[in-house]
């Protein structure tokens, strides 16, 4: 049961969760040359062993392990995979969620896990 990250990272991605992953499964990090142009961060489902360590490490809330995700946030699920396979696919996906979320994305990030399961 993987780890997923969803929209409350949009906007804030400050990598927060890359420094507590035992397994280094979070990407783009900083020194990785994807990262300016990544809008959010990807946890590798092949790779992450559900430890859960990022989880409290994350500000605002943004980080589920598969089975808590709520549904407005199902389709990070495919973006944090699909990253893995092209980046341009992922933000193409997240560019189409944004897009058809303008209350949540009006929210500021950390008021945005509030009202994911409403
Ligand atoms: S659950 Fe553990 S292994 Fe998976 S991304 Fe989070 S910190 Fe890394
Ligand atoms: S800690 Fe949360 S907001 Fe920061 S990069 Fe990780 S998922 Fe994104």
């Amino acid at each position: 049961m993987p780890y997923y990250i969803t929209d409350p990272c949009i906007g804030t991605k400050d990598t927060a969760c890359v420094d507590v992953c035992p397994v280094d499964c979070i990407h783009p990090r900083k020194d990785e040359d994807a990262f300016p142009a990544a809008t959010i961060l990807f946890i590798d489902p092949v790779e992450c062993i559900d430890c859960g360590a990022c989880v409290p490490a994350c500000p605002v809330q943004a980080i589920y392990a598969e089975d808590d995700l709520p549904e407005s946030q199902r389709v990070f699920v495919q973006i944090n995979e699909v990253w893995y396979k092209g980046p341009a696919e992922a933000e193409r996906l997240i560019g189409e969620y944004v897009t058809g979320a303008p209350d949540q994305m009006a929210l500021d990030p950390k008021d945005r896990a509030a009202v994911h399961g409403k």
